[in-house]
């Protein structure tokens, strides 16, 4: 049965969806062409045919207008049978209940949160780690403990260069790592980096948004599953710990740039951090001056897939990391998995880490109810126009 309405699709037990796909065409249709693509690079990570265009979104083959280059036999992965990235696309329908199932072994036990087995706050014991990291540093921390005790090779993170622009890569030693501290409020690929590192690294870690561990997730549940040949050269099964950020809504680079330049009144080169608090993007120059201006003047850089999300504490990692709900200087940590525990505990006996019970779930929870709103609303309006929304099971 071939999806072809632009409408939502009906789906019953999700199969149905899944089952019709046309490979990059298909994801094309419902995704691209339709303003819900969230910018997270999975599709271009796990097949070489499929490359992110100058304007950030996914092209594919010699034909990049239509996709029609898509042979679905292609990519150094082999092609799934609806396409790799179809199926691991997280703006394409899936059973996130199913996915839990899968991952913890259970499903969520409170919607805002995802499944987890611990909730605390967490501050770096590292001092260069603190100056440098957006809040406590605990994912700066935790990537330095997997690192420096051999849990993990390299670590897929983000850097930024003089005026933010955005780029990621895989992080080897600590001073990689230091760099690459802080939120850049901007899309990075750092998904389809996860797609070309597995190539070269078996025990890797990878640091994203949502919508980024979500792809990765789906990719190592799916098509990386069973996977232990990439390359001829490497043998050895794929060691994997994602490390999720929670994420209200990210934006492109130049709408960023741009709305900073003229609403804030500063150039992005004279900027050390930026942060988001409180419905406030705060902009902290290199002189010590802070600007601060409404949020919501950077609403015409997002795309309706942030507003599609409800996935706020990246549900699906192994280890989700956010700034709501400890005070400032402090990381919310919410720990899912048992590789997340082993990672967890080991930073804190090896003294990389220090921790705190006290953490106020209610501002967490409160923004998720708030994307849970924002969804509502643009479903509603993208259904009026019959336009298609993704369905997780989750509503
Ligand atoms: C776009 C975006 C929106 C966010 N929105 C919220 C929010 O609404 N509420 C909230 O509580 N927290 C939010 N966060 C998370 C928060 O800003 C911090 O990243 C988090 O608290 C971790 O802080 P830390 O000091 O432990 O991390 P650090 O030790 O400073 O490390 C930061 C890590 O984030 C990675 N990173 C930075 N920018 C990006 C990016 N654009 N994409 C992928 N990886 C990146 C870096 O590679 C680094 O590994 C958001 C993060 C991003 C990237």
């Amino acid at each position: 049965m071939a999806v072809n309405t632009a409408t939502t699709p009906k789906i019953e037990g999700f199969d149905p969806l899944i089952k019709p796909s046309g490979g990059f065409e298909e994801l094309k249709r419902l995704v691209i062409d339709q303003g819900v693509c969230s910018y997270c690079s999975t599709c271009a990570a796990l097949c070489e045919r499929v490359v992110m265009g100058e304007d950030g979104l996914p092209v594919c083959g010699s034909d990049l207008e239509s996709g029609k280059d898509c042979t679905m036999k292609m990519g150094s992965l082999g092609c799934s049978d609806n396409g790799t990235c179809y199926d691991c696309c997280p703006m394409i329908s899936f059973s996130v209940p199913d996915m839990e199932k899968s991952v913890f072994g259970r499903t969520r036990e409170d919607a805002a949160l995802g499944c987890y087995e611990k909730i605390a706050a967490v501050r770096s014991k590292n001092k260069k780690i603190l100056e440098n990291a957006q809040d406590g540093g605990c994912v700066t921390s935790l990537l330095a403990c997997a690192l420096e005790t051999g849990m993990i090779d390299g670590a897929v993170v983000s850097w930024r260069g003089k005026d933010w622009t955005p780029s990621s890569g895989v992080a080897t030693d600590p001073e990689e790592l230091l760099k690459s501290a802080g939120t850049k409020y901007s899309r990075v690929p750092a998904t389809m980096t996860f797609g070309s590192a597995i190539k070269d690294y078996r025990r890797l870690a990878m640091v994203g948004t949502g919508c980024q561990t979500t792809g990765a997730r789906r990719a190592l549940e799916g098509p990386l599953k069973n996977l232990v040949e990439i390359t001829s050269s490497s043998k050895s099964p794929l060691d994997f710990i994602l490390i999720g950020l929670f994420c209200f809504e990210n934006m492109s680079y130049d709408c960023m740039k741009k709305t900073v330049e003229s609403s804030h009144g500063v150039k992005l080169e004279d900027v050390v951090k930026t942060d988001i608090t409180k419905g406030q993007f705060i902009v902290h120059k290199k002189d010590g001056e802070k600007i601060k201006q409404s949020v919501k003047i950077f609403n015409h850089c997002l795309s309706d897939s942030c507003h599609l999300c409800t996935n706020f504490t990246s549900y699906l990692a192994d280890i989700s990391v956010g700034s709501v709900g400890t005070d400032p200087g402090w990381s919310t940590v919410i720990v899912r998995t048992k590789k997340g525990m082993e990672l967890f505990d080991r930073a804190v006996k090896a003294g990389y880490i220090e921790v705190q019970d006290k953490v106020m779930i209610d501002a967490v929870k409160f923004n998720f109810g708030l994307k849970e709103k924002h969804r509502k609303q643009k479903k509603e309006e993208r259904e009026k126009e019959g336009e298609y929304v993704p369905e997780y099971g989750l509503e």
